[in-house]
């Protein structure tokens, strides 16, 4: 399967190699095979693009809530057909093949990329004007408008999904796009594009993959809104770029997320939740628990009932029934993640495993868990990106709390326990945008999505999401 998709796509038309344009070829993570070809564009592509949503933006923003909502629509009822298929041909199976996550997990995310636009299809036939008579001979009125040019920029780990919740939201709050994924995943992302532009008009949402500094650096300065997700590091590089500018931005950045095991929690249902909240994506998830606070009363049984589900955990391709992990989809992301366990385990920690022959020739790495790693090893500390963490056993509740907290990050964090209350009232507790109280599963699509510190700022997702790329302007008119 190798197919050539453009990464340059303007006013509705794809571009092909010419000029400075550039070919990268697209492997897969499984095994190193070629999988496609994307064009990639150049500074110029980038101004074209920008110059085409400028152009778009009046009459996209013009259009009426309903207009927008059955476009939305339309594409979510393609997304939802695609997400039927698993055979090779599909969009789910070349999602798998470029990126390593495993074939249902690509399937869920076409799905959940249908539930994206759907949702924001609904929020922005729901959103209403505020009007209030609150000072005599002067009525109120207080209307959304969106913002304008959003340059929506995503990384490889969902690469059909986070496209998805940005360009939904742009595209519901009447804002015209320019968007970049990242070049992993890419094949995926375009898929993704085609489609959208078959619901929008000509320059609604335009495409150009490439060097950051081609492409990202002139959207920042002229772009009305920036809507980046990836790593803090990068994050904060754009945060700097876009300061002067008071670029209204959703920043949503990497995660260091805690598990903490309450001890009257369930072991059996813990240890449930926590290979969902690990190993989802293969450990490649900025909602993922990166380590995992335990009690020492429960700390042994706890250590048993994980070793038998890690052990059991089938380490191989993505797309055969019965994998349960597949392979990191950057190159570098196994040795990566081999250093932090050895390292965790060299600063006195234990494998909760043997070290495990994995399959050779692709990206993999294999499931650990290193108990009693120290909290200011980097495995605890900082985020792992991949199918290890650190765990901690506590003695007092009150010191798994401060380490949750004490991170700098902000995102995800979940915790385990019987009594329903307690685990809510220890949950409240933490710094995380997004807690599962005894659920691996906390995003939806119609709440918000965010973190806070490190983790970025506002949200994605939900009525919040929507508003992210509008400004309300209040209109005061005597009567
Ligand atoms: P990354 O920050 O390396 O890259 C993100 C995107 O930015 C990519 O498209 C990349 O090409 C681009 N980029 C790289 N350098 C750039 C620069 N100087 N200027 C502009 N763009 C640049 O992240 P990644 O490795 O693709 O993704 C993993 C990270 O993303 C993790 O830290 C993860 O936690 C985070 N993430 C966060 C969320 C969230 O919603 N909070 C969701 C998914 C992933």
């Amino acid at each position: 399967m190798t197919t050539r998709m453009s990464g340059v796509r303007i006013d509705g038309t794809a571009h092909e190699q010419a000029g400075n344009r550039t070919i990268r070829t697209v492997t897969s993570p499984i095994d190193g095979a070629a999988v496609g070809e994307v064009v990639r564009g150049t500074s110029e592509d980038a101004a074209a693009a920008l110059d085409s949503a400028e152009r778009a933006f009046p009459s996209w923003s013009a259009t009426s809530a309903e207009e927008r909502a059955v476009a939305l629509r339309g594409i979510a009822r393609e997304l939802r057909a695609e997400a039927e298929s698993g055979a090779a041909d599909g969009w789910a199976w070349l999602l798998s093949t470029e990126t390593g996550k495993r074939l249902g997990e690509a399937q869920g995310e076409l799905n959940f990329s249908a539930l994206y636009f759907e949702t924001f299809a609904r929020l922005v036939l729901e959103q209403e004007a505020e009007q209030f008579s609150a000072v005599p001979g002067i009525s109120h009125r207080v209307a959304p408008v969106a913002m304008g040019v959003v340059a929506a920029l995503t990384p490889w780990n969902f690469p059909v999904s986070i496209p998805a919740r940005k360009i939904a939201a742009a595209l519901a709050a009447g804002c015209t796009v320019v968007f970049r994924s990242s070049e992993i995943g890419a094949l995926s992302s375009l898929r993704l594009i085609e489609i959208v532009e078959r619901f929008v008009p000509s320059g609604v949402v335009n495409t150009v993959l490439g060097a950051p500094a081609d492409v990202v650096d002139p959207w920042l300065e002229r772009a009305d809104c920036v809507s980046f997700t990836g790593s803090t590091r990068v994050g904060r590089i754009l945060n700097e770029q876009i300061a002067g500018r008071f670029l209204p931005a959703v920043m949503e950045l990497g995660g260091n997320g805690s598990l903490v095991v309450l001890d009257d929690a369930d072991v059996a249902r813990t240890v449930d939740t926590l290979m969902i909240a690990k190993f989802r994506n293969n450990g490649q998830s900025c909602i993922a628990a990166n380590n995992v606070l335990v009690p020492k009363r429960l700390e042994s049984d706890f250590r048993d009932a994980l070793r038998e589900a890690v052990e059991g955990l089938v380490v191989g391709d993505p797309r055969e029934a019965g994998t349960g992990l597949g392979p990191l989809a950057p190159a570098g992301d196994g040795p990566r993640v081999s250093a932090l366990v050895e390292a965790a385990v060299a600063a006195g920690g234990e494998r909760l495993l043997d070290e495990r022959e994995v399959p050779a020739g692709g990206h993999y790495a294999a499931p650990q868990f290193v108990f009693g790693a120290p909290a200011g090893s980097d495995l605890v500390a900082h985020e792992v990106f991949g199918p290890a963490a650190g765990v901690v056993a506590y003695d007092d509740v009150e010191d798994a709390i401060a380490l949750q907290r004490s991170s700098g990050y902000g995102l995800a964090s979940y915790v385990c326990g019987g009594d329903e209350e307690r685990a809510g009232a220890v949950a409240a507790r933490f710094r995380a945008g997004i807690v599962g109280i005894n659920t691996g599963t906390p995003n939806y699509p119609g709440g918000p999505f965010g973190g806070v510190g490190l983790s970025g700022l506002g949200y994605e997702g939900g009525r919040l999401g929507l508003e992210a790329h509008q400004h309300f302007r209040m209109t005061a008119m005597a009567v």
